[in-house]
């Protein structure tokens, strides 16, 4: 496949080598200063944007306006969702969304899930969230958070909402969740979810060791997204595998 990288960071110097590696090619590589029309004299099958959450919506619907396919990694736009959505569907285009492209983060999502609704009759155990990322990271709490944090509360007849702290943890009342972030150098990513009692203390953890796990994920969603029409998630390029 042709593709092009919206954002050349950290994120896009990851997904180039193995877009690479699994036989594709980059055919742009579109940065703060390069215009993205560019991108239109290219021949691209699937766009991957991984920029900032101040400029991905703009990114995104340039995209969409143009009947380039699009898989997005920036976390923080949800706010603007429906206005994607609706442009989606005007140009029955194709968008494929995750706050984390990691397979093990997504197998993650899932135990989380289940740990929520086995946890829901114990009310003893007071649930938690802790995100720990990298000091450049521009939101807080981390999308993975917000994902993790939502589902539990879907999941708990207790919980309604969630609330931030940052670096301590949050005075809670029983209806909120509350969420940990931590920033330290050079750290791509840990999420823990606890239940806590007197009696005891259940722990769920996933840690990243670098960003490959992101990366390939990326290029597995575009490799999935390629020929579809729609807005998919990491979930449809997982259960897709079965
Ligand atoms: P980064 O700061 O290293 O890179 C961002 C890049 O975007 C920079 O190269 C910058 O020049 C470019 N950019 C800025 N404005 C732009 C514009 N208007 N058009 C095009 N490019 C522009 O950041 P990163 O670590 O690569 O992360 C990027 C985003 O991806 C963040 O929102 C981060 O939270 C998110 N992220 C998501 C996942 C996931 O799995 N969903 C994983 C890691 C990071």
């Amino acid at each position: 496949m042709n593709i092009a990288l919206v954002g050349y960071g950290k994120m896009g110097k990851a997904i180039e080598e193995i877009a690479v590696q699994r036989g594709h090619t980059i055919v742009a590589k579109i940065n703060r200063d390069t215009p993205l029309d560019t991108l239109l004299i290219q021949k691209i099958d699937v766009a991957i944007e991984f920029t900032r959450p101040d400029v991905v919506v703009n990114n995104l619907l340039f995209c969409l306006k143009h009947h380039l396919p699009v898989v997005v990694g920036t976390t923080a736009w949800y706010d603007d969702f429906n206005k994607v959505v609706e442009q989606v569907k005007q140009e029955n285009g194709a968008l494929l969304y995750a706050s984390n492209f990691s397979i093990g983060v997504n197998i993650f999502f899932e135990i989380n899930r289940k740990l929520a609704q086995l946890m829901n009759p114990y009310t003893d155990y007071k649930a938690a969230v802790e995100e720990i990322h990298h000091l450049q990271k521009l939101d807080a709490p981390s999308g993975t958070a917000v994902t993790i944090a939502n589902t539990i509360i879907e999941n708990n007849d207790q919980l309604s909402t969630w609330k931030l702290g940052e670096e301590t943890h949050p005075t809670v009342t029983n209806n909120e969740l509350g969420i940990t972030s931590y920033r330290k150098p050079d750290v791509p990513g840990t999420h823990i979810v606890t239940y806590q009692s007197d009696i005891d203390t259940i722990e769920i953890k996933h840690e990243a060791h670098n960003r490959k796990g992101f990366a390939l994920g990326a290029v597995m969603a575009a490799e999935y997204l390629f020929g579809k029409k729609g807005i998919f998630t990491m979930s449809d390029v997982l259960n897709s595998r079965d």
